[in-house]
């Protein structure tokens, strides 16, 4: 399957291309310090799980088979500060080190990975980045919200310094905010303006993601309302007017409607996986991926999950440097041949 699926026609003034990663998402533990009032991932000590280096091993050959090109390991925040978690996941230094092994195993097989891993220390970044393509942490919000009284690791200082590090150390960088928490318009604001500001002082927030609120049943945010529709469009208005031009803004697919998003200003669909669900939102399938492509009416090109001018520009970690390279066309883009599944491997419903 070829990556643009609707080549630009001569001529006519050329509609900006949607992008999207195609990835596997490997949670690697779900034991968490936190305990935000939306969640359905993190678990008590006595049910947590660290994945175990077989069963990455096999998603991640799994993920090589039907041409991804992510490896998205994701983890709760700080599981290390949890009173006991040592007995699951010994000392802080010995996660990190299991970070860089499973990091190492995607690169084997030539996926890069892209490691959302909680709040992290400039020293922890500094472990991690060279063997990540790229890195990520949502600041959510800067607003004090109720849904985030558990949860000191989502204290936006703490959050935007993290961020500060990332950037001193040019590991390009996905944010975003989730919507619909119990912060209001002006809080939105505020929490781009900061992400935009980070932006303009370091240059590496390659996307910022508006996540909708998906509220769980059985959570606090159960009797919260999802942003409408309208909400999330003007949302996605502003976002464009305050974030610098070459910062994207990616919608999940999954949980709203992208079509009217992608008509405000959004041009990022995120990693769609062939193989695994979304772990923070399993009930939301993401739709076929296929139909997806069809129905954006845009250009649609796949991406790595290290942005194009991040490519050009040698940002990714060094220890990615072969895979990165193996990966990426003359423009930074994921290079068609690169592909090795089947279009039926990846146009199968996920989840
Ligand atoms: S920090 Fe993430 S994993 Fe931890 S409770 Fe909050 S949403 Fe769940």
């Amino acid at each position: 399957m070829p990556q643009r699926l609707f080549p630009q026609a001569g001529g006519a003034e050329a509609l900006k291309e949607v992008t999207y990663s195609r990835n596997v998402f490997i949670p690697v533990t779900d034991l968490c310090r936190n305990l935000c009032g939306y969640c359905t991932f993190c678990r008590p000590l006595k049910e947590a799980r660290l994945v175990a280096r077989s069963e990455a091993v096999d998603l991640l050959e799994r993920a090589a088979a039907a041409g991804c090109s992510e490896a998205l390991f994701s983890m709760g925040d700080r599981p290390w500060e949890v009173t006991g978690s040592s007995a699951l996941i010994g000392q802080r230094e010995d996660l990190l080190d299991y970070l860089v092994e499973l990091a190492e195993l995607a690169l084997d097989r030539g996926l890069l990975p892209h490691t959302n891993a909680g709040l992290l220390q400039e020293e922890e970044i500094a472990a991690l980045a060279p063997y990540n393509a790229s890195m990520g942490l949502m600041l959510e919000t800067t607003a004090q919200v109720d849904l985030h009284r558990m949860s000191p690791g989502k204290s936006p200082s703490v959050r935007l310094a993290m961020m500060e590090a990332a950037g001193r150390q040019k590991v390009p960088f996905t944010s975003g905010i989730l919507v619909g928490i119990g912060e209001d318009c002006m809080d939105r604001i505020r929490s781009l303006e900061l992400l935009a500001d980070l932006h303009r002082r370091h240059g590496n927030l390659q996307e910022v993601i508006l996540q909708p609120l998906d509220p769980k049943p059985g959570t606090p945010s159960a009797c919260l309302d999802p942003p409408s529709l309208r909400e999330m469009s003007d949302l996605v208005g502003m976002a464009r007017a305050i974030l610098p031009a070459e910062v994207s803004i990616q919608v999940p697919p999954n949980l709203v409607d992208p079509r009217p998003l992608i008509q405000a200003g959004a041009d990022d669909l995120g990693g769609l996986s062939p193989i695994s669900q979304d772990h923070i939102n399993p009930n939301r399938p993401w739709p076929r991926l296929d139909d997806l492509l069809r129905m954006v009416g845009r250009p649609v090109r796949e991406r790595l999950p290290i942005y194009p001018s991040y490519v050009r520009r040698g940002w990714y970690g060094r220890r990615t440097r072969k895979v990165v390279l193996d990966l990426a066309d003359r423009d930074g883009f994921r290079r068609s041949e690169g592909y090795r599944g089947s279009s039926q491997g990846i146009s199968r419903r996920i989840g």
